[in-house]
């Protein structure tokens, strides 16, 4: 476009956008990536929540792929990927379970000698659905032989399974978590803990039908199978790989310039994005603009309904993409004595049962924060001492549930109510922590959203359920990265294949957008 200085203007640093910006420049497209807030990363960013002491929004990475680190050689910027974390299950008398790769231990011997077949086939689906999350999925009644291939070695992966495996990975691909583990494990413990990962991050309890084993298996094509991992120097080493990696590509990021609109040029009959402007009003044209913020705030705040067809708007609208999740951060003047623990440096899970989770989450459906609320713990000063001042540490905790819309809009005595439920939980399962903890901050989803400008304030930018996953991420005529308006593209978690940190949607997206 005359008077355009770059090729493609991308609106946000989060994981995404830096994963696309750098795929692009790789490919000589002189690309500028526009961030509002101060620093990169988004929500897989650090944030100082109070003087001295930081953590991380992710507290690790169970999804990123080999092929990530590979395409944009992360290990040379300083990417170096660290062991597989142990997932604990806490227990009030000491009792916990453990799982790490195929061992089990504190749960049943049945349910220890299960679990490697278990996981094993869970692995076996994960890779057949592999190149479905690496590829760019054609329009539903797409015809030509190339896009078709895609779908067809799919099934041929899907296929070569075996008759019986092929059946059971159809057969589960639906299940509620609760189905899916109740059939194998007979631990409460254990059952919680091996259901969390298919529901962390949505509007989902055990009970919750069709759509947890999906958004699970893209979790298990991660480096470790499905075990999460915190790489060395801790989960800061992610987003200041990719920030390397794209400014080694030429991208430039400009921090704290928030956008205020995507400039849209035509007539009505053949409108398109010719770039942006700034909050301060200054004006950046492109014949690309590649948004990695959510669909809502993309199309909505940024664009504006009238830019598109009712039906579209509509669908968009209707977009599921309430955040559930809230984060508590705390400041400790030391690390817990935590009984049956030796060392903090795994993942804690305070959920003794399917049910305590599905009855923390009745509570969020009718507009409130559970009363009794489960929750995912980790210390990430453990893996990263500049976290926090010498000899003091961070606690971070993923709390389910927290509904955006709480029925007071998160009035300060439900803040009280909900961070002294918080605060009583981890007491039982920490006794001391309490006296610990200097300074704490709650975030609910409706202050990820304001911080993060993110509608909702969810996860992963919309609900990842099966009418809002695949060849329909965020919905049918944009999910492919392209969207309605020509020069308008997408590149974050609400598209194909979806949140949690694996860097394929802005990699998908920039691969597509190269064609
Ligand atoms: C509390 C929390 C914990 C999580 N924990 C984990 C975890 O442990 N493991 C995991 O795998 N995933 C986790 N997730 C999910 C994961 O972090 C996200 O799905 C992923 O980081 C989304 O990346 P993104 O780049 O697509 O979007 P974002 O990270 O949301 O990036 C979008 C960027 O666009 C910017 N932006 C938006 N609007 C504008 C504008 N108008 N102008 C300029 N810039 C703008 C935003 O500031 C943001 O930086 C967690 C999410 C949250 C909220």
């Amino acid at each position: 476009m005359a008077g355009s200085s770059y090729d493609a203007l991308v609106i946000g640093a989060g994981h995404n956008g830096l994963a696309c910006a750098a795929i692009l420049a790789k490919a000589g497209q002189k690309t500028l990536i526009l961030e509002a807030n101060e620093t990169a990363g988004g929500l897989a960013g650090t944030r100082e929540f109070t003087a001295g002491f930081s953590a991380p929004m992710a507290h690790s990475a169970a999804a990123l792929p080999k092929t990530m680190i590979d395409e944009l050689k992360l290990s040379s910027y300083g990417l170096e990927v660290g062991p597989a974390l142990e997932t604990v299950g806490l227990s009030e008398d000491g009792q916990h379970v453990h799982v790490i790769g195929d061992t089990v231990t504190g749960a049943t011997d049945a349910d220890a000698a299960a679990y490697p077949e278990y996981r094993a086939k869970l692995q076996r689906y994960a890779k057949v659905l592999k190149p479905i999350w690496e590829a760019t999925l054609p329009r539903i009644g797409a015809s030509s032989l190339k896009e078709a291939l895609i779908y067809a070695q799919g099934a041929l992966k899907m296929r070569m399974l075996g008759k019986e495996d092929m059946s059971e990975f159809l057969r589960i691909l639906t299940l509620p978590m609760r189905d899916l583990v109740d059939e194998v494990f007979e631990d409460p413990k254990l059952q919680a803990v091996l259901s969390w990962d298919g529901l962390i991050g949505s509007k989902m309890a055990p009970r919750s039908p069709n759509n947890a084993v999906l958004p699970m298996l893209l979790r298990l094509g991660g480096v470790h199978g499905g075990d999460h991992m915190v790489p060395k120097g801790g989960m800061g080493a992610i987003t200041k790989a990719l920030l390397a990696a794209a400014q080694k590509q030429g991208v430039e990021v400009r921090f704290g310039a928030p956008i205020k609109k995507v400039i849209v040029e035509g007539s009505e009959a053949g409108q398109k994005a010719t770039g942006v402007e700034l909050v301060n009003g200054e004006i950046i044209s492109a014949p690309k603009v590649i948004s990695s913020a959510d669909p809502k705030t993309t199309f909505f705040d940024l664009v504006g309904a009238p830019a598109f067809d009712v039906q579209f708007a509509s669908r968009i609208k209707r977009l599921r993409a309430q955040g559930y999740v809230a984060r508590f951060n705390a400041a400790l003047s030391g690390l817990p004595d935590v009984p049956g623990l030796d060392g903090l440096s795994g993942r804690y899970i305070i959920a003794p049962s399917f049910d305590a989770i599905e009855f923390a989450f009745d509570d969020a459906k009718y507009g409130d924060a559970s009363q009794h609320p489960v929750m995912e713990v980790t210390f990430p000063s453990v893996h990263d001492a500049s976290l926090a001042p010498e000899g003091k540490h961070v606690l971070s905790a993923h709390v389910m549930y927290a509904p955006h819309d709480e029925r007071s809009d998160w009035s300060h005595d439900a803040r009280i109510r909900f961070t002294k439920a918080i605060g009583d939980a981890l007491e039982r399962h920490m006794p001391g922590i309490g006296s610990l903890i200097i300074q704490a901050e709650l975030l609910t989803p409706k202050d990820i959203a304001a911080d993060y400008h993110v509608a909702g304030g969810h996860w992963h930018h919309g609900e990842m359920a099966l009418d809002q996953m695949l060849m329909m991420r965020p919905t049918y005529h944009a999910a492919q990265y392209s969207t309605p308006l020509q020069g308008l593209y997408l590149c974050g978690a609400g598209t194909h294949p979806g949140g949690g940190i694996t860097g394929l949607p802005g990699r998908n997206a920039a691969r597509q957008i190269l064609r």
